[in-house]
């Protein structure tokens, strides 16, 4: 069994590549089925969403297609408004427009709530969320998940993007947190 350490953590091999790759390639012919005529903009959520945005995008061939990158940063706000989100360095026209969220990872779905009430805001004409990975164990907000790859149980995993306190997002394969080798 393929194993890799980061930090203090062991990990095994949870997918291998190629096996994402074929959920990715699904993924993007039903978009490209779907979204043909709508020109779409697709958003993708920095930093997670890099080797998922890479890996679709080189198979989109609906015309009129864009790409843009957003970022959200958080801080601690208030008791009261508990975690603070805003969108940092992006300033595009939206409205009007058909978008396509892309991001790596949907767990509890606070983030994609948080990103849908600001990105509403701004009147596009309609938001379709596309995920890499998804968790439907663990959803709390009742968000659309319109688009997902491959779905998952509700263990902690890291590459093809996701990180390990910043470790692991270069590594092709998905790892998944090695319980057994974790205990103390
Ligand atoms: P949510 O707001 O849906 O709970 O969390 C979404 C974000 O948490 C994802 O975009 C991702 O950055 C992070 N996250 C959730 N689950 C995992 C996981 O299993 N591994 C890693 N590395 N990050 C995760
Ligand atoms: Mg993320």
């Amino acid at each position: 069994m393929k194993k890799i350490k980061l930090h203090d953590k062991e990990f095994r091999l949870l997918i291998e590549a190629s096996a994402i790759d074929l959920a990715v390639t699904g993924l993007a012919q039903r978009l490209n089925h779907d979204l043909q005529d709508e020109q779409p903009l697709f958003l993708s959520v920095l930093n997670g969403s890099f080797m998922f945005t890479s890996d679709l995008l080189k198979k989109i061939t609906i015309p009129g297609t864009e790409i843009s990158f957003i970022k959200i940063a958080s801080y601690a706000g208030t008791c009261s408004t508990g975690t603070v989100r805003e969108l940092i360095g992006f300033h595009k026209n939206i409205e009007g427009r058909t978008i396509v969220i892309l991001e790596d990872m949907i767990d509890s779905g606070k983030s994609m709530a948080y990103l849908l009430d600001l990105l509403k805001a701004r009147n596009p004409k309609k938001i379709y969320v596309a995920t890499m990975f998804y968790k439907p164990k663990a959803l709390v907000c009742k968000i659309p998940v319109d688009y997902y790859a491959l779905s998952l149980e509700n263990d902690f995993v890291v590459g093809h993007g996701l990180d390990y306190d910043d470790l692991g997002r270069n590594l092709p394969d998905l790892y998944i947190l090695d319980n057994r080798e974790n205990k103390a």
